[in-house]
């Protein structure tokens, strides 16, 4: 066995972390992680910011949030969490306006002071034949939602940007996961908890894996047959696998690339304590080539004192089309790629000793909520057994 441990896991993002930690944890058993990258955390990773004291999340902003009682507890296990509730501007025709839309929105959109019913009523009007039929693609979702005139200030043109992809191709929901609000209330999110990890996000994925039988090995490409961790040796020694990585590359894409969006981060440092006023500002125009930008010490309020005076760091995010060897972030399941995806499934199932997790690997728009819900149940249903097989 050249991974002298009873299960591997493919991945230390939070699916191989939460089933790493299950595995050790219940079924007492040597657990390998291996991740092709030089930290664990998967996307949500973050570092603090040598100059400035910042944390900042490596790949993209990240805000934890669930109502799910069982990861909400399961998660309070590792780390605290800050009192952060997270609100969103957006900069659309000169105006800085709140998010998600409410009804703050729509009275400085429309300069009126509509009540809640008057405004439920507009809305209702102005999203025509959508308003009672059900939505099929973002397209009508967002029209329905909301109505034509809000839909193309505040939707379409951040949709183009961030998709480059028609939006009555893309899935209704993503932005069903957006609240739309006949009130004042511009919470972005609409979850019984949220918050960020008091330490940081590397602090609370330390302590998940805090365990003897826990090791990590980074740097460790799965594919890569010149290192002995790799795919063929470990199924020859029959050790358990989980998989966390895109699921196309496992079947060396057979059956064709799942298409994914990737986003460039340009960073801004400015002279300035506090460049926004918010933690983020989403740019709702097409003349603005990024979707929004990211502030991260804003995130953090209560590490004031820890600070750099006068310095901040600003992060505008740019999205394409990824290409092989990009970072997949987005999945754009368009109705060819749930297909093809739904093909590749069948064959994962099939996949001896192997169980397929995480947002990579089964193709899925997820939060990090669902992926640690998700890695909770298949270690019951899928990884366990594999244990007292093995
Ligand atoms: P990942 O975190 O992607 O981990 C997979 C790991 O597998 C990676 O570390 C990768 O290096 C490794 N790997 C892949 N292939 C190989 C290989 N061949 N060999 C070895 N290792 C390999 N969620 C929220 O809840 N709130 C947010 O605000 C939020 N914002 C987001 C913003 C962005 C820009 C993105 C992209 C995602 C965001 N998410 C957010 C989602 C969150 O990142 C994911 O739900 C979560 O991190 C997924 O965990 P995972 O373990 O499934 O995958
Ligand atoms: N969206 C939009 N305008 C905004 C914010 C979001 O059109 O100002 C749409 C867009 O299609 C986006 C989706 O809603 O992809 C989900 O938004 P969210 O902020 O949840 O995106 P994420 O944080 O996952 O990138």
């Amino acid at each position: 066995n050249p991974a002298n441990a009873d299960l591997v896991i493919v991945g230390a993002g939070l699916f191989g972390l939460t089933v790493a930690q299950q595995a050790a944890e219940h079924a007492g058993v040597r657990v390998l992680i291996i991740d092709v990258r030089d930290h664990i955390g998967g996307n949500a990773y973050s570092y603090f910011d040598k100059e400035t004291g910042i944390e900042i999340h490596k790949y993209g902003a990240h805000l934890f949030h669930t109502s799910n009682r069982r990861v909400w507890e399961y998660v309070n296990r590792f780390t605290e969490f800050t009192d952060y509730v997270h609100r969103v501007y957006a900069t659309h025709d000169g105006e800085v306006y709140p998010l998600p839309i409410n009804l703050g929105t729509i009275n400085q959109f429309f300069r009126a002071h509509y009540t809640p019913a008057e405004a439920r009523a507009l809305v209702e009007r102005q999203a025509g034949e959508h308003a009672h039929g059900i939505a099929r693609n973002l397209d009508e979702q967002g029209k329905k939602l909301i109505g034509q005139p809000l839909y193309e200030a505040f939707i379409k043109n951040y949709t183009a940007k961030q998709w480059q992809t028609d939006p009555a191709e893309l899935p209704a929901s993503i932005i069903r996961r957006l609240p739309v609000r006949f009130n004042y209330d511009n919470r972005y999110f609409k979850d019984t908890w949220e918050g960020l990890p008091k330490n940081g996000y590397t602090a609370w994925f330390e302590r998940m894996i805090a365990d003897p039988r826990i090791e990590v090995k980074l740097g460790v490409d799965f594919f890569d047959e010149s290192q002995p961790l790799n795919r063929r040796t470990l199924a020859e020694a029959g050790v358990p696998v989980v998989y966390t990585g895109p699921i196309d590359r496992y079947f060396d894409y057979e059956l064709g690339e799942l298409k994914w969006r990737t986003v460039d981060f340009k960073e801004r440092r400015y002279d300035e304590d506090d460049h926004f006023g918010c933690p983020v500002m989403n740019y709702s125009d097409a003349d603005v080539p990024y979707t929004r930008a990211i502030e991260f010490k804003n995130f953090n309020p209560e590490r004031a004192e820890s600070y750099a005076p006068g310095k901040t760091v600003v992060w505008e995010e740019y999205s394409r089309f990824a290409r092989r060897g990009d970072e997949p972030y987005y999945p754009i399941n368009t109705d060819e790629d749930k297909s093809i995806y739904d093909q590749y499934r069948t064959k994962a199932q099939l996949e001896p000793n192997t169980v397929f997790g995480g947002r990579l690997g089964t193709y899925q728009y997820y939060d990090m909520h669902q992926v640690i819900d998700t890695a909770l149940t298949a270690y019951v249903e899928e990884v366990a057994p594999l244990l007292n097989r093995w």
